[in-house]
């Protein structure tokens, strides 16, 4: 079975904090992190081998930097890794992105002589971006059905059963591969890299793509061939501050109709 994971470095957006004065993000200082649901994806990747042999790819496109999460995912036990960078790609939408990751996933298949990959596996959105779209896009690209949101996940022979989380529960999904996954908080606890992992992975050679090497048509990838277009960033207002309802002479009913009365005022129920 062969499992070509998606992982992408985002900066740890629980560290960003916003200048009162500016208005602006402060992002000096903060870390750049392996995307946290793409360490789910990936766990579920290496339960794969350890229980069934499978062979873990790892395949990220970013900056240069964007190899220290590809070593990070390395020391946590996946076999190999590529990294597709390129400037050509810089600012790169969703649309644009899954494009390139596709074309990268086609020339990675070939690189090592495989027929395609069984099992795609993604994390159900960045931390940074949000937007949950580049995992379906990517399925849609490479015309393979895609299951997201998964909670569990099994493989039998070539066919996977999911369990898919939605606003109301689950729903049981199967597909035969290949097939793109996406991955929630829910699916596992993803593992740390050995000591020994982390020694080997520094020194792993981990192959770079350009947009020529995955043969990127060059008005589908960058700013120019991206559909959406980011016209202005700003932080949001500041929140105003809150109202405390005090509890008189142990008088909880008059303090819950006081705050009943507020809510309704500002018409959130
Ligand atoms: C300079 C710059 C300019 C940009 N301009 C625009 C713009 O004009 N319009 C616009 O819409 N967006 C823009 N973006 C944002 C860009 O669209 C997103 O960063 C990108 O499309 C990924 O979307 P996301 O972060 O929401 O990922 P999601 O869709 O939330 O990611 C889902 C999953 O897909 C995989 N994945 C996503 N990205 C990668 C990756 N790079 N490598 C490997 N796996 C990945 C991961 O498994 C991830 O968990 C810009 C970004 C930059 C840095």
């Amino acid at each position: 079975m062969e499992i070509l994971v998606c992982v992408k470095q985002v900066p740890d957006t629980a560290e960003v904090k916003i200048d009162p004065v500016k208005h602006t993000v402060i992002r000096a200082g903060v870390p750049n992190i392996f995307n946290p649901f793409d360490q789910n994806a990936l766990e579920a990747a290496l339960q794969l081998k350890d229980n069934q042999g499978a062979k873990v790819t790892l395949l990220s496109m970013g900056p240069p930097q964007a190899k220290d999460v590809l070593r990070e995912g390395l020391a946590m036990g996946a076999d190999e890794a590529y990294l597709l960078t390129d400037r050509k790609v810089g600012g790169s939408d969703t649309l644009a992105t899954g494009y390139c990751i596709a074309q990268a996933i086609k020339k990675v298949t070939e690189l090592k002589g495989i027929e395609k990959f069984d099992i795609i596996l993604c994390g159900k959105q960045a931390i940074d971006g949000d937007t949950a779209q580049v995992g379906p896009q990517i399925a849609c690209e490479l015309g393979i059905p895609q299951i997201t949101y998964a909670a569990d996940l099994k493989v039998e022979g070539d066919t996977v059963t999911v369990k898919q989380q939605n606003e109301e529960g689950y729903i049981v999904t199967e597909a035969k591969f290949p097939v793109l996954i996406t991955a929630v908080k829910e699916l596992n606890e993803p593992r740390f890299p050995t000591i020994r992992g982390t020694m080997k992975a520094k020194r792993r050679e981990i192959p770079e793509l350009s947009a020529d090497d995955v043969k990127a048509d060059e008005s589908k990838i960058g700013l120019s061939g991206s559909p959406t277009k980011v016209r202005k960033i700003f932080t949001p207002p500041q929140r105003t501050q809150g109202l405390v309802i005090p509890v008189e002479d142990d008088n909880y009913q008059a303090a819950v109709d006081t705050l009943m009365e507020k809510l309704t005022e500002q018409k959130i129920i």
